[in-house]
Parts: C-alpha cells; structure tokens; sequence
C-alpha cells in the first residue's frame, strides 16, 4: 500500500515529539493484522527514535546528553551553521521499522515512537510504510 504522510509542526529548536498514537492509528485504518510498519523521515536535521514516553524525563535526559557529544559549535566546516543537528540526527537514525502482529504494533509496555527536531521549529513530514 502507498505511504502514509504525517505532517509535524515543531515548535522548538530541539525537542522529541511523540507521534506514536498517529502512527498506530494509520495501523488501525490499514487493516493489516501481521506485517512491518516502517516510519521514515526525509530530513536531515529531524530523526526518529523509540525510547521510553512513560517519563518525559527520559527525553529531556537523551537531549541533554545528547548535547553534551556533539557541541551546538565545534568549529565545523559546514557553512549552514547546523552540524551539530544533522550530527545528532545520523546518531538518532532516520527510520524505524516496528513489527505489527493481530494489527497491533508490537511496541512494549514503555515504548514511544518520537520524532526528534534539531533544528526547528520547523514543518516536518514522517512517511509511514505498512507492508
Ligand atoms: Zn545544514
């Protein structure tokens, strides 16, 4: 079936956003009960992840660290301004591919589906693929 686009206004220059009751509502509608749900971003600046969305401290502690490894300014050569955005962003990963079982997602008990802004705020798109 053809990809889904989710649309996401971010609102911060660096924050996660949990889109995981999005995404398993396009699972729902899809009506697949066993398969692969793929979600994507076609961003260079904006990952995606799966981490804990019990505590939203989690997410503030991975941006802080994250902030620690790569320095907003480093004397990088890329002229834009914004490397320690699209640093962050390969070590966050563009996709994430979650097994779908009796039409559910197989996500656990803690787990969230987050898309990771770096540099924003910005409008960003999030491909869902189910096969
Ligand atoms: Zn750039």
């Amino acid at each position: 079936m053809p990809a889904t686009t989710l649309r996401v206004a971010t609102g911060k220059p660096i924050e996660f956003i949990n889109i995981t009751q999005r995404i398993k509502r396009i699972v729902q509608e899809s009506g697949i009960q066993e398969g692969i749900c793929t979600i994507y971003v076609p961003h260079t600046t904006c990952g995606i992840t799966i981490n804990e969305a019990a505590d939203p401290d989690v997410e503030r502690d991975i941006l802080k660290e994250l902030g620690k490894i790569v320095p907003l300014h480093d004397e990088y050569l890329h002229a834009e301004g914004n490397s320690a955005a699209h640093i962050k962003t390969s070590l966050m990963g563009s996709n994430s591919s979650i097994p779908i079982s009796d039409g559910r997602l197989l996500l656990g008990t803690w787990q969230g589906i987050f898309l990771c802004e770096f540099d924003g705020p910005r409008n960003r798109k999030v491909y869902v693929q189910i096969q």
